[in-house]
């Protein structure tokens, strides 16, 4: 069993032919990952006697002749953001570094109900924020590709341990980019969903009109599987969508004959040379497979990062007041008063990144400031959303770069958080509409660095994103 290559299917097929059983599965996957670990730190926590107890369920389900599930024995990661009940969860941060939730997010329940085996929980920057996983308390993640490189962020730990080989999918979220970034830098393929496609409940909340949880994996097909399972209705988060699921992985059929696609021409100044020109092989790919190739125009694409970092922030700020060490974060010892404990709490529990965050966030919505700064960033959000609307009239797809360059160097962009946020560009627009998109790994720059494509199509259409993205992951 080569443990760093396996997909879902050969999983499935493995087991069901007997030629190794969900717990041989889950223990060479966590020695595996046990040993890699200490070259990227993608892994934050090891979970070793539930996963091994998973894996036997799984067996003794196969013994009986019940279906094992979907995931059956598949070793999963799951961002340390994303609640697991009884299992430590520290979304990154010294206020959580002991906290021990006592539910389970509905992703992770539907996981685990579809036989997954749950390795640990991964790396993040502190409550998602960021673009290089080096804002978390507990260090930062490397990448696998070039450990003096970022892994992207914020689940750098997710796209890491994919990358790496040590779990086959995982789970990350995604507020601004922080799935299809570090996915497009480490060379795995990650997908954020609709809005609304797959239950909030149990994601730790960063900004809730933004967040989503949604997978990693090393190859399309996978990423459609795991979607399938942790998508649809749940009653406890009311944002979740009705909207019957379809069976992604069944749109995988390679036929993308005269499907029309939007090359958006705002997106291509100013990205590096070597990221440009496998965009333009990219688009030259998807031309040879049929699909019919449009420039459009995607006008208020220069206003999404003010946009995002105004609306980011300020739903942050509110989120973040519950850290209060009151109940459960970290409680500062050394306050002589009430106030001194909250003060005290919150200074010495969040890191500079959230600091900056819960000031520009609590500024942009003081009275006197709202209308000029929230109030207009929520206009502009509707102007961004329109300018998708009004492509996808002409267009049943849309494909840009996913960064303008590739993994940089651990340290290079932490001195100036603004250049940090302005990595971020061509993310941030398919979030603030919430739409579905992805990246799908497209190539190696001369030095080996992965450069990922993006995806993004109409509102809960995931199934002609994946035919794209598996026709072109074919291609390639
Ligand atoms: N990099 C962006 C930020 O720092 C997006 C993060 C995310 O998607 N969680 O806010």
């Amino acid at each position: 069993m080569e443990i760093a290559s396996l997909t879902i299917d050969q999983i499935r097929e493995g087991l069901l032919s007997r030629r190794f059983s969900a717990k041989e599965v889950a223990a060479e996957a966590l020695r595996f990952a046990g040993q890699e670990n200490a070259s990227t730190g993608a892994y934050l926590l090891f979970d070793d006697e539930h996963a091994l107890e998973a894996a036997a369920r799984v067996d003794e389900k196969l013994d009986l002749g019940v279906d094992p599930g979907p995931l059956a024995g598949v070793p999963v990661a799951v961002k340390d953001e994303i609640i697991t009940q009884g299992l430590r969860t520290t979304c990154g941060s010294r206020l959580l570094a002991n906290y021990i939730p006592p539910y389970e997010a509905t992703a992770v329940a539907r996981v685990r109900e579809a036989g997954g085996v749950i390795l640990g929980k991964t790396n993040n920057d502190e409550f998602a924020m960021g673009s290089s996983n080096e804002n978390s308390y507990f260090g930062p993640v490397r990448n696998p590709v070039d450990p003096e490189r970022v892994p992207g962020g914020s689940s750098g730990g997710s796209a890491a341990a994919v990358a790496q080989g040590t779990a086959v999918v995982a789970l990350g979220s995604d507020t601004g980019g922080s799935i299809r970034q570090p996915a497009s830098f480490c060379g795995v393929v990650g997908v954020t969903p609709t809005y609304g496609r797959v239950s909030r409940y149990g994601l730790v909340a960063f900004a809730s009109s933004l967040d989503h949880i949604g997978p990693l994996a090393r190859n399309v097909k996978d990423t459609a599987t795991l979607l399938g399972v942790i998508a649809g209705r749940d009653p406890l988060d009311s944002t979740s969508a009705h909207a019957p699921v379809p069976d992604y992985a069944a749109s995988l059929d390679g036929n993308v004959k005269g499907v029309r696609v939007g090359v958006p021409k705002e997106y291509f100044e100013g990205l590096a040379s070597e990221t440009g020109d496998l965009m333009s092989q990219a688009i030259r790919t998807l031309g040879t497979l049929g699909c019919e190739i449009r420039e459009i125009s995607l006008p208020h694409t220069p206003y999404a990062i003010a946009c995002y970092y105004i609306i980011a922030t300020a739903e942050a700020s509110s989120n973040l007041a519950r850290y209060d060490g009151v109940r459960y974060s970290f409680r500062s010892e050394t306050s002589q008063t009430l106030s001194d404990m909250y003060r005290n709490s919150r200074g010495e529990g969040f890191g500079a990144e959230c600091k900056r965050r819960i000031m520009l966030g609590t500024y942009v919505l003081s009275a006197g400031y709202y209308d000029a700064y929230y109030l207009k960033a929520q206009k502009v959000r509707t102007l961004i959303a329109r300018d998708f609307a009004n492509a996808f009239e002409q267009v049943d797809a849309v494909v840009a770069p996913v960064s303008p360059f590739p993994a940089f160097k651990l340290g290079e962009k932490t001195a100036d958080p603004l250049e940090m946020y302005l990595s971020d560009i061509y993310t941030i627009t398919g979030s603030l509409s919430g739409i579905p998109c992805m990246s799908v790994p497209c190539g190696l720059t001369a030095s080996g660095l992965p450069v990922g494509l993006q995806i993004l199509t109409r509102h809960f259409d995931e199934t002609g994103m994946f035919r794209l993205a598996g026709a072109f992951e074919q291609a390639r």
